[in-house]
Order: C-alpha cells, then structure tokens, then sequence
C-alpha cells in the first residue's frame, strides 16, 4: 500500500476537490483525505449560485478573482464531463436583484455603475421589462438590477466531479479518515496521522472548510474561522415559475433542473449544527411568497442547512504555514466557495508547484490574524 504522495489534501468539499484536480493535472500524486463522504458538508448544502457581481462588491483583488473564476465555469465544465461523466449543472441565465423599495432601487442603481466602472456587466431593468421576462414576479416589485453573467451550477455535482476527475487521473481518495495531527520535521511538514493510519507527504493542504482552524491549532498559527448556518429549502413545480435567479429582500430563488426551485438562505453566526428550525424556514417562505406569490403552489421537496466558513475579514486564507514549510491552507471560502472553487484549485496547485508568487496572494495570507507581522 502507497503511503506516500506528492501531496496530501484534507478535506473533501468542493475546494479540496478542485485542488486535488488541479494537482492531479499537474502529474503530481495525490492523496485526499475525508472525514467524512466526499461533499458532504456546506458544499452539499449550497445554492450553486455563481455570484461573483452579486456578493461582492468592493473594487480589489477579491472581486477580480471571483469574476475570473467565474468566466473559467463553461471550460471547466467540459473538461469535468470528460474525466468525470458527471454535468455540473451549468446555467448561464444571469440573476435579477430585485428592488422593492425606493432605497433599494437607489442601492442597485449604485451598484450598477459599481459593476459597470470594473467593466463588468449589470444593467437595470424597470418593472414593465422585468415582468415582461419573468411574468410570475410580484406586481409590487419596483425593477431590478440584471447581472447577465452571474449564472449557477449544481453545487453537489460540482464537488463530486471534480473528486472523480482527480480519481481519473490517478488521485488516491479515502473517505471517513479524519486526520488528528500534522508530522514535521525541521520546520518542514512531513505528513498526516488519521484515524486509519499514518501517510507521508512533503505538501499538506489544510481544506477542512470550518474546522480549519481547529486542525491548524496544534501549528500554533491563529486562523479564526467561524460557522454561519444556513438553511435552505426546496419545492417542485410541473413548469418552473421563474427562468433565472431570483434575489430580493430577505431570500433568494434559484430554479434548477427539473422544475425544482431552492430557496436560500438563513444567516446564523457561531452555530455548528445542521438543524433546521421552523423560524429559519418560515421566514424564508413569507420572504419567497412576498416576490413570487405562485411559490405557494410548489409541492415541498426537503429542507437542509450547512456551515460557511467565515473568516473575520470576510476574505478567504489562501497560502503557506509561516513556519511550517509545505503546509497550505486554502479555507474561508464563506458564501462564495462554489464560484470560486476553480480558481482556488488553480492558484493553489500553481502555488506548490512554485509557478504562483505568494506575492500575488498578499491578501488572503494565511498568518494575518496571528501575532506574527509578516509572511515568510
Ligand atoms: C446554505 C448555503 C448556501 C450557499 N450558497 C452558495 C452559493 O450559492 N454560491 C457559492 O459560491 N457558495 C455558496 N455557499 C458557500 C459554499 O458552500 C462554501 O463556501 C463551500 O462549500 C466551502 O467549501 P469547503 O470545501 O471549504 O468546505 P466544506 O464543503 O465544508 O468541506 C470541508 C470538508 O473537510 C472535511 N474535514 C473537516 N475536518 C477534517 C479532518 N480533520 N480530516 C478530514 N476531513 C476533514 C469535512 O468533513 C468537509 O467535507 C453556500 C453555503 C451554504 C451553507
């Protein structure tokens, strides 16, 4: 039995998936470790939306990297369904934000020259236009921003894709095995202890989304990342009610295949459960009725919630250990980790292979809410 690797990824969400692919591309011998099933946690739980315009909206080095890897989406998704046979989904029907009230309208209006300034596209759509594109919509809505690029994907067969592409191409994949601690030697990472034995690399890659920071404890670097729930629920229709994501005050709608709608998402700091309460639920479905009153019609699929890896600054960690050569942290993806999962997966294998500056990942440094000034 092999028992050692090029490198060794923890963690087998839809980021350490598209790390291990990315390095499997590479030629390098990979070995990913799960705890639990491949996908199983807040990649599972997502909306699938690929909202780069949509969530952030501050100029900078986050922005640009959401919406680069946004544009990556439609080769990505080829070259999955090649190794992988599995379709992530891809839809390119752009995402309405809706406005309801004056302020709100004010809002969008800002943040289309926003987008437009950063060279992207948005435009606003009166409510005659809107209604003419989406007729279900509540007569109460004002208008609505249109991002045309902001499309979605199928969170859960993204993930899966990527860990069955990297497999295709020679990655070692263990599920249930939770790694316990890192082995160094001389300031140098050496490998993983888990649960079902010892397994040696010269790269380690902590990716264990929210329990990162737990996992990265016993290195002595700080990396304070925190769950925020959210739940989301699903109903199905005979015809779809909306073609294209809907977001308005308090939820937002994404019509996926087969008619079925999701509907997103509660926001609930601190919590490490996935239960789902009637309050979270409820005013989802008062928020969903109040833009799309024939949602009542829809027949109940399921509920589910999930845990989004926040970090204090709201922006991923993304690097190497400085002072554990070899150990790299990419986590912190909070609600963005699905539109941003094919970039990470790039920046971080280009990164071991030493074809990426750490410079160029300045911002997401990994020892930035520790004590330590600066990056090796
Ligand atoms: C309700 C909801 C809606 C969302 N909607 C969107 C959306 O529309 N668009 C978008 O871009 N993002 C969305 N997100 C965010 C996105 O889901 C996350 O950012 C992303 O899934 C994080 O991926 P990850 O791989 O870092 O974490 P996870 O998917 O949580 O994966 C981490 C994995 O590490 C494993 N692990 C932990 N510790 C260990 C250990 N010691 N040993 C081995 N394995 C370990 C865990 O079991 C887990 O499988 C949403 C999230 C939620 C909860």
């Amino acid at each position: 039995m092999t028992t050692s690797y090029d490198v060794i990824v923890i963690g087998g969400g839809v980021i350490g998936s598209s790390i291990a692919f990315h390095l499997a591309k590479s030629k390098r011998s990979v070995l990913l470790v799960e705890k639990d099933r491949i996908g199983s946690q807040a990649s599972k739980a997502a909306a699938g939306m690929l909202g780069a315009q949509a969530e952030i909206h501050e100029a900078g080095p986050f922005y640009e990297m959401a919406n680069e890897s946004r544009t990556l989406f439609p080769s990505i998704a080829e070259e999955l369904k090649e190794y992988s046979g599995i379709d992530i989904g891809l839809v390119n029907k752009g995402l309405y934000k809706t406005a309801q009230m004056e302020e709100e309208e004010a809002e969008l209006k800002r943040l289309i020259a926003f987008h437009n300034h950063e060279g992207q596209q948005a435009e606003w759509l009166e409510a005659e236009d809107l209604l003419k594109r989406e007729p279900n919509l509540s007569k109460n809505v004002r208008g609505a921003m249109y991002l045309p690029n902001d499309g979605h994907v199928l969170p859960a067969e993204l993930t899966a894709a990527f860990a069955r592409s990297a497999a295709a191409l020679g990655t070692e994949i263990k599920e249930f095995t939770e790694v316990t601690r890192f082995l160094q030697e001389n300031g140098r990472i050496a490998g993983i202890e888990t649960n079902h034995g010892v397994f040696y690399s010269e790269n380690v890659v902590a990716t264990s989304g929210v329990w990162t920071g737990k996992l990265l404890e016993q290195t002595g670097l700080d990396v304070p990342l925190y769950p925020v729930k959210g739940e989301c629920f699903s109903v199905c229709f005979p015809i779809a009610p909306i073609t294209a994501t809907i977001i308005s005050n308090g939820c937002y709608i994404v019509p996926k295949q087969r008619s079925r709608l999701i509907v997103g998402a509660t926001m609930l700091n601190g919590q490490y459960d996935t239960t789902v309460s009637f309050k979270g639920i409820a005013g989802l479905m008062d928020a969903a009725k109040a833009i799309l009153p024939s949602i009542e019609s829809g027949i109940w699929e399921k509920a589910w919630a999930g845990l989004r890896p926040q970090t204090p600054d709201g922006l991923p960690i993304l690097g190497e250990h400085p002072e554990i050569k070899g150990l790299y942290i990419a986590a912190g993806h909070f609600r963005n980790g699905i539109v941003l999962s094919p970039i990470t997966g790039k920046w971080v294998a280009e990164l071991i292979d030493g074809k990426r500056s750490k410079e160029t990942l300045r911002l997401f440094r990994v020892d930035r809410f520790s004590k330590q000034p600066e990056l090796r």
